[in-house]
């Protein structure tokens, strides 16, 4: 059965619509998320496109910055402060990755932990490793809110994670093991120098796979019944297609499909929920920012 991205993020939109439409009723001003976007990289143009078009729909306010390839780390960093101290701006994401020349981690760093919605900032980052309120990196909150809508039963279950960079795989192996539901796997985090990777998936009876390889993950390495959460996305040129390209992703999806109890498409899974995601903690970002006191009761507080 498909895990449906697509319409599940249709239907948290519709929701945070709704919220919206009764924080505007009480007299506050909309979200508003600012992006930025460093040179012309075709996927990143493409997901903050997706972005600023989901903002528009659920009625936030957007605000895109977009530098040349060649802006100065400096010019960067200025941007960030400015809409840090913008009271009008909830929500700020700078779209990854960043020019060679620019250091990622410093710009990461120099977001407002109150204002980082994609939640990357060590100070999030810390938060969620222990459980506490922050902005959940949208990725694998998406996925968290997909097994929930979709009832997955995780506890007791083992759960493999492919990949373990720090925006996807090893934020996705702390929340599915923590004492929550979902949660409460057994988790195991494979990555480049796991020995006998076959041996962990085939035992998966959730396997999350967030590796960048397209259709990595064929039937053979997936056990009968397991839920598949596929997180890759990859241009694969084809010439056939209009645009020369299609989007593939780490699992082999024609073959898999028949062993798996649950799967999500690329696209239209996981990649629907990031953003869906990503609205949510914005949503929070604007929230916060009102006196607890003064959020009227019919807009719920978390
Ligand atoms: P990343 O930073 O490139 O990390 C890839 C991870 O995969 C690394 O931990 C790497 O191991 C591991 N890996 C690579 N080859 C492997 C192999 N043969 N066997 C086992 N592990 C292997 O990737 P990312 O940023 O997490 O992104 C992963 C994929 O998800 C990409 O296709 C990306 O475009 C996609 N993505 C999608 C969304 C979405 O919204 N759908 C969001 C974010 C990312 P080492 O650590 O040992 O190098």
């Amino acid at each position: 059965m498909l895990l449906d991205g697509k319409k599940i993020s249709d239907e948290i939109k519709q929701e945070i619509a709704e919220e919206v439409r009764l924080l505007v009723a009480d007299g506050y001003r909309p979200p508003h998320l600012a992006a930025i976007l460093v040179g012309h990289d075709g996927a990143s143009e493409t997901y903050v496109a997706s972005k600023v078009k989901s903002c528009e729909q659920i009625g936030f306010g957007s605000t895109l910055v977009r530098l040349p390839s060649n802006v100065s780390e400096e010019r960067l960093l200025a941007e960030i402060k400015a809409i840090n101290s913008n009271e009008e701006i909830d929500g700020l994401i700078v779209q990854l990755p960043l020019p060679k020349h620019i250091d990622e981690q410093k710009v990461t760093e120099s977001v407002l932990p109150k204002k980082d919605v994609d939640g990357f900032h060590p100070v999030n980052v810390g938060k969620l490793v222990l459980g506490l309120p922050t902005f959940v990196s949208a990725t694998p909150m998406g996925i968290m809110e997909l097994l929930k809508r979709y009832n997955i039963e995780t506890s007791g279950k083992h759960c493999v994670v492919l990949g373990r960079s720090n925006i996807v795989g090893t934020p996705m192996a702390n929340l599915l093991s923590r004492n929550s539901n979902p949660g409460n796997c057994t988790v195991t985090l494979c990555h480049s120098r796991t020995k006998n990777l076959s041996e962990f998936t085939k035992s998966a009876d959730i396997l999350i796979a967030a590796l960048g390889k397209a259709e990595f993950v064929t039937a053979d390495m997936v056990k009968d019944g397991a839920v598949v959460v596929d997180v890759g996305i990859t241009r694969v040129e084809d010439q056939t297609n209009q645009r020369g390209y299609v989007l593939k992703g780490d699992v082999a999806f024609g073959e898999v499909n028949k062993k798996a109890s649950y799967i999500t498409p690329v696209p239209g899974g996981v990649g629907r929920m990031t953003i869906a995601a990503l609205l949510q903690n914005t949503l929070l970002a604007r929230k916060n920012s009102i006196k607890p006191s003064k959020i009227p009761h019919h807009v719920s507080k978390s």
